[in-house]
């Protein structure tokens, strides 16, 4: 028993020992580690538990034993949660001070518990030195709040380990070794901890020192072969992993090595299962056509439209740029997508509205002139004729004061749809004003404008509008004139083209007129 006790004493003390090795390491490399403080703490706090144990151990009055616990406690209490912090730190997580806060609430109550135990008894029922025993194995029988902290210490310790765990799958290989140590050195005080808490252990002699010599050698073993704790690479993963923008890693042959959350989630059906596979092979999985630009340049692509097979649809900028080796060679591709369809669609929305005429969705007024001049230039350049054809609507006033304002603004739409059916599609069709309409016909010459003209005049007065009940008999008055090789401008096309609208009107509405030198200027 004795020997067994010693040899039980110099391995707590030799696990403190690694335990403070530990800790100087991480002060030494505080500047390049990410959460050194919190490592130094984790350290500190296990060595104070480590050394307290063995001091405990060593004692030879029961006060003693009890003070040593108490010493104990403000090591193994914090310990746990600072385990936790840790991990979270390691997997890249923030931990807020509220957060750090609430996990050590329960870690202080328990020491205030231990350390004011004789008062209220409720952490040991009682504490009593082994009948027949020698010290220092003691009796305990566990209060109420001795539950809570077990459960908290053990519960803090798999939520630990669990985190690493599910970090499994993100791992790269080259990286899984440093995770290995880690879940390790979290599971096995946590089973240790388990075993001792449920009093599973004899003479109540805390494995949990003993199994903190094995983690932190391999700690230490970690640090050295995989230079765990300076290089992060779980914290970068989730880096990579919480970019707003996808992100999505090629190979030197354009197969799919890897590809963020954003990515999947911008692109849907983009999964492990294409890993491997080309990014046309891929792309056509996704959407049903390959990839549509260049991989193999440093370069800002243009908004891309993505289309997925169900028909939903983004735009999204990609962003390449080529992965170089050690001696510059090309090694692979990263592409970057930035999701644009907010402001693509904004934007869309403003050209709209800045183009279009709200009530009938035709072109307005402005865009018409614009538009219309670059086809009349077009048709001078190669010497066909153009047309341009006016309209307005006969006696609207009057519709206006019967159906009220609505219904005129029907009678408007009306007017648009019938005629939008009847012109060929190079035609250019505008709301020139109030319920004036002009359209461009390229390639047609008067007489053919005319003539179409005319089939929509007696198309619309074919087509009455039905508003509220009402048959509401709807007529128009047009205007045509023509381009020749005049160079006529398309301004002085419309001046003509009014002037026959008015020669229409004036002769009885409901009318097509063509223009003709000798109407007054
Ligand atoms: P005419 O046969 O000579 O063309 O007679 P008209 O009554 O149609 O006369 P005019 O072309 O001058 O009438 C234009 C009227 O159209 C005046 C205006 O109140 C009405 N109007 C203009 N824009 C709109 C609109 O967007 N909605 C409605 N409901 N009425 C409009
Ligand atoms: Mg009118
Ligand atoms: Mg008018």
């Amino acid at each position: 028993m004795g020997s067994s006790l010693t040899m039980y004493i110099s391995l707590v003390a030799t696990s403190g020992v690694f335990t403070l090795f530990l800790c100087l390491y991480a002060y030494l490399k505080r500047e390049e580690m990410a959460g050194a403080r919190t490592f130094m703490l984790y350290t500190t706090a296990q060595a104070i538990y480590i050394f307290s144990v063995a001091f405990g151990m060593a004692s030879s009055t029961l006060q003693d034993i009890e003070n040593w616990n108490i010493v104990q406690y403000v090591g193994m209490a914090p310990a746990p949660a600072l385990g936790l912090i840790v991990v979270l730190q390691y997997t890249g997580k923030t931990v807020s001070r509220r957060m750090a806060a609430a996990l050590f609430a329960i870690p202080v109550l328990s020491i205030v518990m231990v350390a004011t135990n004789e008062y209220h008894h409720l952490f040991y029922k009682s504490l009593s030195v082994r009948a027949g025993s020698s010290l220092p194995f003691t009796d305990i029988v566990i209060g109420q709040f001795y539950v809570v902290h077990g459960a908290f210490t053990f519960g803090s310790m798999l939520a630990g380990v669990v985190l690493l765990v599910r970090k499994w799958q993100s791992t790269k290989k080259a990286y899984r070794l440093q995770l290995v140590t880690l879940i390790v050195g979290q599971f096995l005080p946590m089973a240790g901890a388990f075993v001792y808490l449920m009093g599973m252990v004899p003479n109540g002699m805390d494995p949990v020192p003993v199994i903190l010599c094995v983690t932190s050698a391999m700690y230490i073993w970690a640090i050295v072969s995989t230079r765990m704790l300076t290089i992060v690479p779980i914290a970068k993963e989730s880096i990579f992993e919480s970019m707003g923008d996808g992100v999505i890693v090629l190979d030197s042959a354009d197969r799919l090595i890897d590809f963020n959350g954003a990515a999947s989630r911008m692109l849907p059906g983009l999964g492990v299962g294409l890993i491997g596979r080309t990014l046309d092979e891929a792309w056509i999985a996704m959407t049903g056509s390959p990839f549509p630009l260049n991989t193999h340049a440093d370069v800002e692509q243009e908004a891309m439209r993505w289309q997925a097979k169900d028909g939903s649809y983004a735009f999204y900028q990609v962003r390449t740029s080529v992965v170089r080796g050690r001696v510059g060679e090309s090694i692979g591709s990263l592409l970057m997508l930035i999701d644009v369809t907010e402001p693509r669609r904004l934007q869309e929305q403003l050209e709209r509205l800045a183009y279009h005429d709200g009530l009938t969705k035709l072109l307005n007024r402005t865009s018409f002139i614009y538009r219309g001049k670059q086809l009349l230039r077009e048709a001078q350049e190669s010497g066909t004729p153009a047309s341009v054809v006016l309209f307005d609507i006969d006696f609207f006033k009057r519709i206006n004061d019967t159906y009220g304002h609505e219904t005129g603004d029907f009678a408007i739409q009306h007017v648009a749809s019938v005629v939008n059916r009847l012109l060929p599609p190079n035609a250019l069709f505008a709301r020139y004003g109030g319920e004036e309409f002009v359209f461009f016909l390229p390639a047609a010459a008067r007489s053919g404008a005319g003539e179409l003209a005319d089939r929509i005049r007696a198309a619309l007065a074919a087509e009455p509008l039905q508003a509220d009940g009402e048959t509401i008999a709807i007529t128009a008055s047009f205007g045509v004139s023509q381009s020749g090789s005049d160079g006529a401008t398309l301004q002085a096309l419309l001046k003509n083209a009014d002037m026959a609208l008015y020669e229409a009107k004036r002769e009885g509405r409901n009318r097509v007129r063509l223009f003709e030198e000798a109407y007054p200027a």
